[in-house]
């Protein structure tokens, strides 16, 4: 029998003025009151990290099951729910698309052990675009943000451009999917507020954060910001055409959680394409609950 943690959580700082971090009462989803479990054999990385999320092991696979519903206001929240807020343009610049956010049912099965591919990842297979090569993940959902949200790659389909996309993004920078799949694909403060929440950061401006960590992609790719785990500052000359390298991600209390994993940077200071991973390091990517 699994032993089931629920986690406690508390929220405090510089959160986005949109943010409202105890409302229960009224139906609010928020970082305190968005359910998670964490099953007792789950690694320290996801029971530190991670909120809003059930995760739980199968054999030598880490399991992530969430409803990607994002835990603060948007404005593709359908106008009835508690989450919703208008929509900001910021100056005129940006414009709401038609879609809005449901509730998903997305389990990603990551290895605990993550078998490279052996691949170069070169500027020629990071393209920004669709489909143009066998090593990229698949569209939809390839990956679990911090606070549950769906991580999807950084793909235009021929013909589109994933830099335009950015002005249909909330104020979280993230936006829906025809299909009601709530993700982001670039740095954005929402991860952020939960580092805040935790007490890893000060700030959810990235960029300006102590340490900066997104989330995880389905083959074990991990997605930082403009700092390594332990806030250490990145060694630039190191990185991919995708903005990924090898090393040990070891926290600040000198915890390590993944000897020489792969793991990419979003950090505009370091590549102004600053987006989720485009190609696939690890061999396995196992994402059920996808949508059309
Ligand atoms: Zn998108
Ligand atoms: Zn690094």
């Amino acid at each position: 029998m699994l032993l089931i943690l629920t986690l406690a959580c508390t929220t405090s700082g510089d959160v986005p003025d949109t943010a409202i971090t105890d409302s229960a009462s009224d139906g609010l989803r928020t970082l305190d009151n968005c359910a998670a479990s964490f099953a007792a054999d789950v690694p320290a990385f996801y029971t530190t990290y991670f909120r809003c999320v059930d995760v739980s092991m199968d054999g030598d696979e880490v399991v992530i099951g969430t409803n990607d519903l994002p835990p603060h206001p948007s404005s593709y929240y359908p106008e009835s729910d508690p989450n919703w807020e208008a929509w900001d343009d910021r100056g005129g610049e940006y414009t709401q698309n038609p879609n809005s956010i449901a509730s998903q049912a997305f389990v990603l099965r990551i290895p605990a052990a993550p078998v490279a591919k052996g691949l170069t990842i070169t500027d020629a297979l990071v393209d920004l675009t669709m489909m143009t090569s066998d090593e990229e993940y698949p569209a939809g959902t390839i990956g679990v943000a911090l606070d549950g949200v769906s991580l999807y790659n950084a793909t235009a389909a021929p013909g589109d451009d994933i830099r335009d996309e950015q002005y249909g993004f909330d104020v979280w920078e993230a936006h829906p999917s025809p299909d009601s799949a709530y993700h982001h694909h670039s740095p954005n403060p929402a991860g952020l507020a939960v580092l805040v929440a935790a007490g890893f950061a000060t700030t959810t401006a990235p960029g300006a954060a102590e340490v900066e960590l997104f989330g995880i992609i389905c083959d074990g790719t991990v997605v930082l910001g403009c700092t390594e785990l332990d806030g250490t500052e990145v060694v630039s000359a190191d990185l991919d055409a995708q903005g990924g390298h090898l090393g040990d991600l070891r926290d600040a209390d000198g915890t390590t959680h993944f000897a020489g994993r792969y793991h990419t940077h979003m950090c505009t200071a370091i590549d102004e394409d600053a987006f989720t991973p485009e190609i696939q390091y690890y061999g396995s990517c196992e994402v059920a609950g996808v949508g059309p």
